[in-house]
């Protein structure tokens, strides 16, 4: 084993990181090889000089004021935590970094280390996807106030053609053969399904544009609501609804409603034709956020579709046999994406389906 001050000497010089010792006037005692090459210098050139000489000239003053206030409490921490640094090179060009500093005391004396990084390609692309992030954003916004004027502009026409066909159908439609008032039906069925989605696009754009702030809602009496406003549904399909305790969570309560409606509504709506719905809610707690299971003994949702029912108008089955605008689960996923949350389906086709999601916990 050799002689351990050159080992340390050895680690000192060959660190990845620009290493750089100053003394309590801010004159540079030590620096290792990195830092000539990092800053541009050439070996022995930074010898005594101040360690200001490092930076931009606009940082030197506001440097040399904090430089002498840690030295009177110097402590092992990272440099200007949550601002971007910059430091400069010979030739005056500015890179970003990032240092840790901490005291050294020997022989009575203070010393600064400090452990130097170039973070500058790190910073450039955090910074490219801040940009990225923000046009996507904006992106976003933009289709969305597309999506509301689109579907508030459409129902204007849509009441004039409701209107007339409703004009028409009462003072005509003795007058129609069978083929000609079969077609009027049609229209009335087309039309009450346009308006359904019109008005469902409408409900869609409008979640998240008011006041998005989170507040306690407790669970229980939330649920309680919406079977209350379920009940003729309930009854009429013999739905049986078992709830656990359930827990008080962070959230928005007007949109959490109609995420449990929708939720509890199709575990009754995509039943057995031969069983009565058998639904059951739960909550567990995981670390920050809870854990959210309604799960049903229905129809139950082919493998291959688990992920693309949560898309806008996606439906699976025929409108003669479960009717809906395929806007239901779209709406969900959007609140839990506003509570930055998580919701997903798990289900076996012709057993039922469980679908998960997550809230986080009060803070
Ligand atoms: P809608 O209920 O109006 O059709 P949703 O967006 O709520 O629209 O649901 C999309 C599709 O997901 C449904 O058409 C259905 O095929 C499927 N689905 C949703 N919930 C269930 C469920 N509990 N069991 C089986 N299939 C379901």
């Amino acid at each position: 084993m050799e002689d351990n001050s050159t080992l340390y000497f050895k680690i000192f010089d060959c660190a990845p990181d620009a290493i750089i010792v100053v003394d309590d006037d801010g004159k540079i005692a030590f620096s290792n090889h990195r830092t000539t090459k990092l800053f541009g210098y050439n070996s022995g050139e930074l010898q005594d000089q101040p360690i200001e000489m490092l930076l931009p000239d606009r940082l030197t003053k506001p440097h040399e004021k904090q430089r002498k206030s840690y030295t009177k409490n110097p402590s092992v921490r990272p440099m200007g935590a949550s601002k971007e640094l910059v430091a400069k090179t010979k030739d005056g060009s500015e890179f970003f970094v990032e240092i840790s500093l901490s005291p050294i005391r020997n022989k009575d004396k203070l010393y600064i280390s400090a452990f130097i990084r170039d973070v500058t390609e790190k910073i450039n692309t955090n910074n490219k996807l801040k940009d990225l992030l923000e046009m996507v954003e904006q992106k976003n916004r933009e289709l969305e106030h597309f999506a509301y004027t689109a579907s508030h502009d459409l129902q204007e026409p849509l009441r004039t053609i409701k209107g007339i066909l409703s004009l028409f159908t009462s003072q005509y439609l003795e007058n129609l053969d069978k083929e000609a008032s079969q077609y009027i039906e049609f229209i009335n069925g087309a039309v009450s399904r346009m308006s359904a989605l019109i008005k469902g696009l409408l409900d869609y754009s409008r979640i998240g544009q008011g006041d998005i702030s989170l507040h306690p809602v407790d669970c229980n009496a939330l649920i309680g609501n919406v079977l209350d406003d379920l009940a003729v549904r309930i009854e009429e399909t013999n739905a049986k609804i078992c709830l656990d305790m359930l827990p008080v969570v962070n959230g928005m309560e007007t949109e959490l409603r109609l995420l449990f409606q929708n939720l509890i509504s199709n575990a009754i709506k995509f039943s057995k034709k031969d069983e009565a719905p058998l639904i059951r809610i739960s909550a567990e707690q995981q670390g920050d956020y809870w854990k959210f299971a309604i799960s049903d003994n229905g129809i139950g949702i082919p493998e291959e579709h688990l992920e693309q029912i949560f898309i806008i108008f996606k439906r699976l089955n025929d409108r003669s046999s479960y009717e809906g605008a395929g806007i239901g689960l779209a709406h969900c996923k959007k609140i839990i994406d506003l509570h930055q949350g998580k919701i997903w389906v798990t289900s076996k086709l012709n057993e039922g389906s469980t679908f998960h999601f997550t809230l986080p916990v009060v803070p």
